[in-house]
Order: C-alpha cells, then sequence, then structure tokens
C-alpha cells in the first residue's frame, strides 16, 4: 500500500485588514458549495482545503482562531500566529500595497525571520498597481522578492501559491481517483435503459472495493477520549503495523484488522506507542487533525457527552463537512451518566450539529467498550456507501422518476431540463446531472434530488454531491 502522505499546509499570517480572510476564501472557493446551507457554521472559517493551483493544499488564516481580545490584540494575534507558524510547511505574510509599510509588519517580519519557517512575502491589493509602485517599499522587510497580488480581483493569486507550493520537496500529487469515471454516452445509456437494467448499485458494491483497506480517522477536541478508543478498537485486535513518520508530512499509521476488514487509523494526536498501548504526547493540534480529515476514507468524530458541545467541536465537525468524508459520530463516556444527562445531551447534539444528519450516531464508552463494535459496524457501512459504485441507468431512471414525480419549478423564462445522471466520483458520492438550463435549479429542488438518490441508493453515513452540467 502507498503510504499516506499529509496535504501541506500553508498559513496566511498578517495584520488585521491586508486582506488574510479574502485570499483565505479564494484560494479556498468551494466548486460545489456543500456547505452552503450552513452558514452558520461557515462564516467564521479560518481552515479549509486549497483548490487553486496545481497541488492540493489546506489553508489556515491566522487573523483569528479565537475571538481576538480587544485589549490584547497584539499578544493574541502572536500567539496565533506562532501556532500556526510551528504547524505550516509555508507561510504566506500578507502586506497591503495601499497602506504601505507599518510597524506592525516590521514586528511580525521580525518575528517570522526568528521562527525561520519558508516565507513568501504578498503584497495585497495591488491591482492597477504596477509591478515596481506595488513593492519597491516592502523590501525594507528583508523577506526577498515581493510578490503583488490582488485578493479581491485574482490577480497573481495562482502565482503565488504554485511558488508557496512548488519549492517543497515531493508535493503530494492528487491521486486521479476521476480517472474511471468515464464521460457520459448518451446512446449508450439510452440503449441500456432500453434493454432494462437490473444491475442495482447494491449488487455491484458487494464485490468491489473490500479488499481496501478503510482508512480511519479518530478526531475530537482534546480529552473527548480518542487515545482510550484506539486503545479499545485495538485491544481486542491484532496490531499489524505501527509506522513512525519518516517527515513531517508522512502520516502516523497504525494498521489492524478485525475479520475480513482491514484497517489503517491515520493517527491526529501524535500518539506514541508505550509497550503495549499507544498515548497521546503532543498536545492537540487542529492542523494535525484537518490532516488526518483530509487523507482518510471514513471520520470518526468523538464529541464528550460529559460536557456540552462547544465551538472547536462545531469547527471540527465543519471541516469534516467540507472535506466530504464519510462519518460516524461518537458520543463518548456514556457511562455513569444519568438519564437527565443523556436528554441533556442528546438535545444539545440535536441543537447544535443539526448538520451532521447524514451520519450515524453512536453512545458509547471508550473506557468500558461499550458500543465499540456497533460503531465499527457503522464506520464499515459508511464506507461501504462513499464507495458505492452507482451505475448510470439506474441513476438516470431515479432522476426522471424524480422529475416524473415533482419537475423542477420554472426560473424566469428557464425551463430546466434534468435527462441523465451518471457517477463522476467517490467518497463522496457524486451525481452528475445532464440536461439544459441547468442554472435554474433551486437549492430546495437539489435537496429533493439528494434525498431521493440517499434512500434508493443507501448513502447513509456519507455526504454526497450533487452537479449540474448544462448543455446549452
Ligand atoms: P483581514 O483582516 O486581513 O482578514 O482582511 P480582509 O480580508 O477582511 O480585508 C480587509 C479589507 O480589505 C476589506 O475591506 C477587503 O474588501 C479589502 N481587500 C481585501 N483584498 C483586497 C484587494 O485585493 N484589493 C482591494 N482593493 N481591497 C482588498
Ligand atoms: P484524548 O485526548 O481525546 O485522546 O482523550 P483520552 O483518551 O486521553 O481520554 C481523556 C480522559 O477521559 C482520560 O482520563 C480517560 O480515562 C477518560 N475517558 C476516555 N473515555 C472514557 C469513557 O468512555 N468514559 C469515561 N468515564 N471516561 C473516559
Amino acid at each position: 500500500m502507498k503510504k499516506t502522505q499529509f496535504k501541506p499546509v500553508v498559513a496566511l499570517v498578517g495584520r488585521p485588514n491586508v486582506g488574510k480572510s479574502t485570499l483565505f476564501n479564494r484560494l479556498t472557493r468551494s466548486r460545489n458549495a456543500l456547505v452552503a446551507d450552513y452558514s452558520g457554521l461557515t462564516r467564521d472559517r479560518h481552515y479549509g482545503e486549497g483548490r487553486v493551483g496545481s497541488y492540493p493544499f489546506l489553508v489556515i488564516d491566522t487573523g483569528g482562531f479565537e475571538p481576538v481580545v480587544k485589549t490584547g490584540i497584539l499578544k493574541e494575534m502572536a500567539r496565533q500566529t506562532e501556532q500556526a507558524i510551528a504547524e505550516s510547511d509555508v507561510v504566506i505574510f500578507l502586506v497591503d500595497a495601499r497602506a504601505g509599510v507599518n510597524a506592525h509588519d516590521h514586528e511580525i517580519a521580525a518575528m517570522l525571520r526568528r521562527a525561520g519557517p519558508k516565507i513568501i512575502l504578498a503584497v495585497n491589493k495591488a491591482e492597477g498597481m504596477n509591478r515596481v509602485q506595488a513593492t519597491a517599499e516592502f523590501h525594507e522587510l528583508g523577506l526577498g522578492e515581493p510578490n503583488p497580488i490582488s485578493s479581491a480581483h485574482g490577480d497573481g493569486v495562482v502565482d503565488l501559491i504554485e511558488k508557496a507550493l512548488a519549492s517543497l520537496v515531493n508535493p503530494v500529487i492528487e491521486e486521479e481517483t476521476e480517472e474511471e469515471f468515464v464521460e457520459l454516452d448518451e446512446d449508450a445509456v439510452e440503449a441500456e435503459l432500453a434493454a432494462g437494467d437490473t444491475q442495482g448499485a447494491e449488487e455491484a458494491d458487494e464485490d468491489e472495493d473490500f479488499q481496501h483497506r478503510i482508512k480511519l480517522a479518530i478526531v475530537g477536541r482534546p480529552n473527548v477520549g480518542k487515545s482510550t478508543l484506539i486503545n479499545t478498537l485495538l485491544g481486542e485486535q491484532r496490531v499489524i503495523a505501527f509506522d513512525m513518520p519518516g517527515t513531517t508530512r508522512d502520516a502516523i499509521e497504525i494498521d489492524f484488522d478485525q475479520g475480513d476488514k482491514k484497517y489503517t487509523i491515520i493517527d491526529t494526536a501524535g500518539l506514541r506507542k508505550r509497550g503495549k498501548v499507544f498515548e497521546s504526547i503532543e498536545k492537540f493540534s487542529v492542523i494535525k487533525t484537518l490532516q488526518a480529515i483530509e487523507a482518510c476514507n471514513v471520520v470518526v468524530l468523538v464529541l464528550d457527552a460529559q460536557s456540552e458541545i462547544s465551538e472547536q467541536d462545531a469547527h471540527i465537525a465543519g471541516f469534516i463537512l467540507e472535506s466530504g468524508r464519510a462519518l460516524v459520530v461518537a458520543i463518548n463516556k456514556w457511562d455513569g451518566l444519568d438519564e437527565d444527562k443523556r436528554d441533556w445531551i442528546i438535545r444539545e447534539f440535536e441543537r447544535k450539529m443539526r448538520f451532521l444528519s447524514f451520519a450515524k450516531l453512536h453512545y458509547i464508552s471508550a473506557l468500558k467498550g461499550h458500543g465499540v463494535k456497533a460503531l465499527l459496524k457503522s464506520v464499515n457501512e459508511a464506507h461501504a456507501a462513499a464507495f458505492r459504485k452507482l451505475s448510470t441507468p439506474k441513476l438516470t431512471r431515479e432522476l426522471r422518476a424524480a422529475v416524473e414525480q415533482q419537475p423542477p419549478p420554472r426560473k424566469g423564462i428557464f425551463r430546466p431540463k434534468m435527462r441523465y445522471a451518471h457517477q463522476g466520483g467517490q467518497n463522496p458520492p457524486l451525481v452528475i446531472v445532464h440536461g439544459n438550463a441547468l442554472d435554474a435549479i433551486s437549492e430546495s429542488y437539489k435537496r429533493y434530488l439528494e434525498s431521493r438518490f440517499r434512500r434508493v441508493f443507501k448513502l447513509e453515513g456519507t455526504p454526497m454531491r450533487i452537479e449540474f452540467k448544462s448543455s446549452n
């Protein structure tokens, strides 16, 4: 098996108002806004998947993981900046072409120079200025050639990212998983539809894929019980292998088998082997968590039943949703809770984590081993759903049935016409709908289609995406 490599992390650093969040939004702009409906979640995002340039990467905006205390803005900024620098592969230091160099820029530059990460200096808001004009005074920061960009308009952003990532040793190359999802051949589909396709998705998936190892990330904030859960999972099984990382971007992986299933746990918390058990020796890292989510197939999100669901839980959940990974939720420390406490945490979850309703929920005790077998069963099911093969005739037939039952509403003079559906990817399942005037399809109609596909193809435990391709 190929070793898992984490995606490189790019941190955006700079004083307030230079355009960090504008750049962040440009770099992470979603191709398919899975999270559009959950604006409350995404408004204050600070980490995301990079979608610009040739290499995959993660971006963090150091502008505020936590609310900045007014009285100590610089102190707080410094703390966050330092953490981000320590954990990232390259720092993009933003300054403002219009405001010019100021004292805070110098302070940050000095800090960066001391910390010694790889730094790319970006001079933002440079639209409409020539290169020399925009960058001249920033040479004095002593951080090499300044790169003029406009986060708002996009000028220079692709070049900037290419430059930031190109010099990293061995940047991760995106796996070409899409290759097998071929272009739609309409005549062939019509022929298959006419012949009557009996091969359902359910039959198709049984014999596929399941020789693969399931890559599992067990994530959650500190002290929810992640290492306890990992030890419980491993306790009963044979640990096949435990790999120490070669470089900072190699994932720590623990392989184990159970029955005929093979799993690899991708570590988030710096587990180290001590005798027969694993223990966490590093402090919790948001970045490691994000990298593990990116690198896995199925996430187990661990929450603590004995404390309230926090902002940090919600942030991690939001990232999981955005990543498109399959998900199982474990509410841990269920032992020793009375009825009232149990009711309370269930309501708490329903109120704050409604957007995770596609995932199965388990109440477990990692310490006592309760519920852990069932949890693993849901992991298997979520994995199967995420990799399910969806046949074109079956998808198309389901699409047409959905339209017949409830046609998409007109939008102005446009009448959307949906004709075919085929699968464009896995983990998460991507359904591509072909037709005309599909820009006019509303979000609510898209949700209607999604719920039908989910039901028919049994897509529990995985998010799914629908994309529309209009031929005119
Ligand atoms: P942050 O505090 O560093 O995250 O900065 P923001 O991204 O919130 O941007 C601060 C202000 O600068 C906002 O009013 C942005 O619209 C503006 N801004 C950001 N990028 C550009 C740019 O490329 N050109 C111009 N003219 N304005 C920009
Ligand atoms: P991590 O930081 O998420 O890896 O959390 P740990 O696995 O280190 O657990 C943190 C604390 O919670 C430890 O004291 C564990 O013994 C305790 N803990 C973990 N799982 C359970 C559980 O199911 N029930 C109870 N009561 N305590 C637990």
